[in-house]
């Protein structure tokens, strides 16, 4: 099979096409071509990034509120396009919900204000990233996902891209294409939250042995909105806690109006293996259903939906940021504030910092790990490290419930009767049914409509449980032990229990949004994501 593959050779490779990755792609390329209109000696690199998605930005989801520093440094002739994209905070609050109430939380801590941020479309933002490296002459290989990494002499020396054309039996089909091998000196991995080569690339490096803590995982999932005018204010912000979620359980909504019409909500949901019966599909349902949220949206019309995880475990659950042959950028790093529900800013800085990296070895020519090194101490001497740290136990704070959780934030509740109750314990009864008399009710098929999720039907399935696991944990552990929970966690209703005959699990994975919840939260730990086909999956564009 081997020598039927077609090789390219490159100086760096980006794996993925998210906001660490372009800025990285970006900024390198405007320092190689800073140096050559002045140096004796130009500097010739190679350089191109990967991207599973088949539109630029059609698989990035995000709130999203960010801090727009670094966009006129990486878009110095774009920025005004895509200001007309963008919204400035105006006004904010947090809130928490009973049932039918709602109490504002009296004062919001000066770090989790949003003063001067804007609210953006990440997948917005993705493609005028995209169109900018475009101009900057780098080339994007949309279509195409990274699978395998090829590690010789221990080291990355190059990845296996995806196969083309394989039946869903493994057999090819005529015209089927094995996949590329792609070499490169290194390779930048911004993946997003567990990627699949991140995945593999730590277990053969031991990437997170020296990290105190585990990672941990959100689910966030989303919805835009086009709601009638005077409902909200453009720029208006709402963060909540509280309805639906038990106090045991870490999570929260939000409501941003990216413009006076046209708004972002969606609701995180924590997703830890040892309590696997959640449903982000739901808990975003039933939080829309709230008076508060529904408010705003009766009479609007849903736009787009998707779904995306959350890297969580902070600055202690830090993977190694390097090893021999590549760099990790972005969350595929675990960089994310979750305190502030931020990662885009960090994505964007990480990528900076790796290109300043990887000029300096281009110069020396040198990719050693020891060269490779120098990105970990820019990003342990920069602010990243400073606000790493500051919220390094936020999320832990809420594993004794939610009202300390926001004790120790810094977030005081002031709502006689509630504050210092304890914690329930997990729950392991089926979530809440979602409210489908709701008039603002998307039930997972009508919300995958609004993904843009479609897959080439006939492929191998990329949800890998082998058929031991099927017939030995998933029909019998599990069913008796959890009630089969991914029935209710994947928010795009891949998993399926057929009840017909024996109750036997059916998977349906080209409804898949490419979320990694199953891999994170399977109590049993039967499922491997892997990358399908490229070009497959959601096609965001409000997101
Ligand atoms: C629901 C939600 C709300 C959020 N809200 C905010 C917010 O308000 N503000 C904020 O600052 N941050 C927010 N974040 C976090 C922020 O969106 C992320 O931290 C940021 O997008 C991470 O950027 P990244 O480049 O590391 O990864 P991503 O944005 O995930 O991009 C990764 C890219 O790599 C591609 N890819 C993955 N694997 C492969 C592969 N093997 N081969 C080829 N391509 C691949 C993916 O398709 C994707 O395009 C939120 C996140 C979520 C999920
Ligand atoms: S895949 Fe199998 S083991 Fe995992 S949650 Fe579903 S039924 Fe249980
Ligand atoms: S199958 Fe897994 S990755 Fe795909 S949408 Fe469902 S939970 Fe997310």
């Amino acid at each position: 099979m081997d020598q039927e593959r077609e090789s390219l050779d490159f100086d760096i490779v980006f794996v993925g096409a998210g906001p660490a990755n372009l800025s990285a792609a970006i900024r390198l390329q405007q320092l190689i071509k800073k140096h050559n209109a002045t140096a004796a000696s130009p500097l010739e690199a190679e350089v191109a990034i990967l991207e599973k998605s088949r539109n630029p930005g059609g698989h990035l989801l995000s709130g999203a509120v960010i801090e727009p520093d670094l966009l006129s440094t990486l878009l110095p002739d774009s920025t005004s396009h895509l200001q007309k994209e963008t919204t400035t905070v105006s006004q904010e609050s947090i809130w928490f919900l009973t049932r039918q109430r709602r109490f504002a939380l009296p004062f919001i801590p000066e770090p989790l204000r949003n003063n001067d941020n804007i609210i953006v479309s990440l997948s917005e933002l993705g493609r005028a990233l995209s169109a900018e490296a475009e101009r900057l002459d780098i080339p994007i290989l949309d279509s195409t996902a990274a699978t395998i990494p090829v590690i010789e002499e221990a080291r990355l020396q190059a990845v296996i891209t995806d196969a083309k054309g394989t039946g869903r039996d493994g057999s090819p089909k005529p015209g089927a294409d094995p996949g590329m091998r792609i070499n490169a000196k290194t390779f930048v991995i911004g993946e997003g939250a567990r990627g699949s080569m991140t995945r593999q690339l730590s277990a053969a490096f031991n990437l997170h042995a020296e990290a105190p803590e585990t990672q941990r995982y959100e689910t966030g999932v989303k919805e835009v909105w086009e709601v009638p005018a005077g409902r909200i204010k453009a720029g208006e912000l709402h963060h909540t806690f509280g309805y639906p979620l038990p106090t045991s359980t870490y999570g929260g909504g939000w409501v941003y109006a990216m413009t006076a019409t046209r708004v972002s909500t969606g609701f995180v949901t924590s997703i830890e293996p040892q309590a696997p019966l959640v449903d982000p599909h739901g808990n975003l349902q039933l939080f829309k259903a709230h008076p508060f949220v529904s408010r705003i949206l009766d009479g609007g019309r849903p736009l787009e939906y998707g779904a995306k995880t959350i890297t969580s475990g902070g600055w202690n659950a830090m993977p190694k940021l390097y090893g021999p042959g590549f760099l990790l950028v972005g969350e595929s790093a675990g960089l994310l504030d979750l305190k502030r529900l931020k990662g885009v800013y960090l994505a964007l800085r990480s990528g900076i910092m790796a290109a300043e990296t990887l000029f300096a070895c281009l110069q020396r020519n040198d990719f050693s790990v020891a060269a490779l090194s120098d990105y970990r101490e820019r990003i342990v001497n920069s602010s990243i490290h400073e606000v790493l740290l500051d919220s390094r136990d936020y999320r832990k704070g809420f594993d004794d419930g939610l009202y300390k959780g926001l004790l120790k934030a810094g977030l005081k509740l002031s709502i006689p009767g509630i504050s210092g109750s304890k914690p329930h314990t997990p729950r392991q009864i089926p979530p809440p049914q979602p409210p489908k008399d709701s008039p603002n009710y998307l039930s997972k098929e009508d919300a995958l409509y609004l993904s843009g999720t479609s897959h080439e039907e006939d492929q191998p399935c990329h949800l890998l449980i082998t058929r031991k696991d099927l017939f030995e944990v998933c029909s019998t552990t599990c069913m008796e032990t959890y009630g089969n929970p991914c029935q209710y966690f994947c928010p795009a209703g891949v998993y399926d229990i057929d009840t017909e005959a024996r109750p036997v699990l059916k998977l349906n994975p080209s409804n898949c949004l490419h979320c990694k919840t199953c891999e994170i939260i399977d109590p049993c730990s039967v499922i491997t994501w892997i990358p399908p086909e490229g070009g497959g999956g959601p096609d965001y564009k409000l997101s």
